[in-house]
């Protein structure tokens, strides 16, 4: 029996093999007989659906997203109420430079809050107004660092030089520090480029190098975020928001708690091709069978699967790649098809790959006070400040005030992670992994000398931790051929998309990596004149580079 959902988001039965996926009941007709399956409701799929709206020419019930969770957004996420506290897993930073794709996506979506203008232009105007500017990047010892220098050696300057130079195929699956020495993981450079970005000395030294090209150009106000662009609330309700909005005006079929488990593949003249897509919908398994022209994008891994949660009062749990179809669907398809990937080169090192963040909704206006005194930035125009004697090697970000659209006034939400959730606190004696939303508050206060303070901040405060085990899988040690191209060689039907695919030269662990996959899987799957929005080489600028190469003479 073949089940199919009836364009109104049911799911309904067919009889036979015979009778085809349907398309939309009573929505406007179909361009063309092309239907595209999304697998995963996150940034890559719903950009693939945007795009083959806007250039492929498909209509909005031509297009099925297929999402295990109850939410889109996938790793942009961003939920909660005042009284149950809200909760981000991340915050985002953006550039404009390094951003293309998802400048371009971002200018054909209406904003919310403003018909009138669309979600860049709505960002645009909320970085000329909160401008990032840290004035206190680092801290030691509860006091600021004076990051005018980055500490580097001779040495050091050297690495950084070589890297940029030498080929990925001959760092091959070297770490970080495989290539620089130790002293270089204790300078200004590295607590800010690693916080910055997340990076562990254990990760790929090819992600490494890819990110010091790709964010050359930031390098002189590194110390400051001088370059960082941000949205005006968190990123759910500034991107994910409006633009699903926009792709359920367009007619878009979202098929909600339904994990995909399965693609079969046949073999034809013209090569290899999806042909059925099997998926469990509130625990009942169903399937679609393919036919001539449907299309296939697979959103492969997830960074943000088997996250959990824990309160104020506990400590999240640390779930294994079982929970979810994410790394499932990818293995399941890799295993019988060795150009698909190498999933467990990513999955597998979940201590390498964990790490935790937390978001703390404030009723007291004391710790934004203090810290607002403390750093000289405005909530909204510092950023991230790290302390680079925490055990955990914590961070935390005060976003612009309100970060979520439901936020009152008298709240204040900020966000905050530890790159190392396995160390004891310094003053906690606990590892952060054990640590309720409470004990990540009073260690992170105490680092601060806020301890005068803490009973009355502590007394409305909810902090609520997440642990995320494949959080930094994108950047484990890789080579060619341990992620899918988009468009595999020898498919017909078939594009994967999202932070697992390879892309030249581009950077994992950003939304404009998943943007730039959807816009490839869409101009490579379809002739629409269109050309991928190009990728942003400061190195090939000669101000760029001296710039860069003079802040690191600092
Ligand atoms: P995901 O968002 O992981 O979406 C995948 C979706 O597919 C999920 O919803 C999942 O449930 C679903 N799914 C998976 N398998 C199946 C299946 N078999 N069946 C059905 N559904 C399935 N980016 C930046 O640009 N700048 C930053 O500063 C930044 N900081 C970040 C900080 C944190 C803490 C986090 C978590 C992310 C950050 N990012 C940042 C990264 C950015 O959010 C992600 O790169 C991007 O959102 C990934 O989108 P995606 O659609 O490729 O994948």
């Amino acid at each position: 029996m073949v089940c199919v959902y009836s364009g109104s988001g049911e799911v309904a039965r067919m009889d036979s093999r015979e009778q085809r996926f349907s398309g939309g009941s009573g929505a406007a007709p179909a361009a063309r007989a092309t239907h595209a399956y999304l697998v995963g409701g996150g940034i890559a799929s719903l950009a693939s659906a945007a795009y083959l709206i806007r250039d492929a020419g498909l209509a909005g019930n031509q297009i099925h997203i297929f999402e295990e969770l109850d939410v889109v957004g996938g790793s942009l996420d961003g939920e909660g109420t005042p009284q149950s506290g809200f909760v981000i897993r991340g915050g985002r930073m953006f550039t404009d430079e390094a951003y293309t794709c998802t400048n371009d996506l971002l200018s054909f979506i209406p904003s919310l809050q403003d018909p009138g203008r669309t979600v860049r232009q709505e960002m645009q105007a909320f970085n000329e107004r909160i401008r990032s500017h840290s004035r206190s990047r680092l801290v030691r010892g509860g006091k600021k660092v004076d990051v005018s220098t980055f500490e580097l050696s001779n040495a050091d300057r050297l690495d950084l030089l070589q890297l940029m130079i030498q080929s990925e195929e001959s760092l091959g699956a070297k770490r970080i520090e495989d290539f620089f020495q130790p002293s270089f993981f204790k300078t200004n450079f590295w607590y800010m480029w690693a916080t910055t970005f997340a990076f562990q000395p254990w990760h790929s030294v090819v992600e490494c190098k890819r990110y010091v090209l790709r964010f050359i150009q930031e390098v002189p106000r590194f110390a400051t975020l001088g370059g960082v662009k941000r949205t005006p609330f968190n990123q759910y309700d500034s991107i994910v928001l409006p633009l699903t909005t926009w792709l359920k005006h367009q007619g878009v079929q979202f098929q909600m708690n339904s994990q995909v488990t399965a693609l079969d593949f046949q073999h034809g003249p013209h090569g290899k091709g999806v042909e059925r897509l099997r998926y469990t919908h509130n625990g009942t398994e169903t399937e679609i069978v393919l036919k001539e022209g449907d299309v296939v994008f697979v959103t492969n891994g997830s960074m943000t699967a088997a996250s959990s949660l824990g309160s104020m009062t506990s400590p999240p749990r640390l779930e294994t790649k079982a929970t979810g179809g994410s790394w499932a669907l990818w293995e399941s398809i890799a295993e019988r098809n060795s150009d698909f990937g190498k999933p467990a080169v990513f999955s597998s090192n979940v201590d390498e790959s964990k790490w935790l963040s937390f978001t703390a909704t404030l009723h007291d206006p004391t710790f934004f006070a203090l810290m607002e005194e403390f750093t000289g930035n405005v909530a909204g125009t510092g950023g991230l400040v790290t302390l680079t004697d925490s055990n955990w090697l914590m961070s935390v970000v005060l976003p612009h005030q309100p970060h979520f659209i439901n936020q009152p006034d008298g709240v204040n939400v900020f966000w905050g992670y530890g790159l190392f959730p396995d160390e004891r606190g310094n003053f906690v004696d606990k590892k952060m992994s054990e640590c309720t939303g409470a004990d990540i508050l009073v260690e992170l206060w105490r680092h601060l000398r806020f301890d005068a303070h803490l009973p009355v901040m502590l007394e409305t405060a909810n902090c609520i931790p997440c642990m995320m085990p494949f959080i930094t899988s994108q950047f484990m040690p890789r080579t060619l051929g341990d992620r899918p191209q988009v468009r595999p060689t020898g498919t017909t039907n078939l594009a994967f998309i999202g932070q697992f695919c390879e892309i030249p030269d581009d950077v994992v662990f950003t939304v404009e990596y998943s943007v730039r996959s959807a816009q490839t899987a869409v101009y490579s799957l379809f002739t629409t004149g269109k050309d991928v929005s190009p990728l942003y080489k400061g190195q090939h600028d000669l101000g760029i580079l001296l710039n860069a190469m003079k802040t690191m003479l600092h």
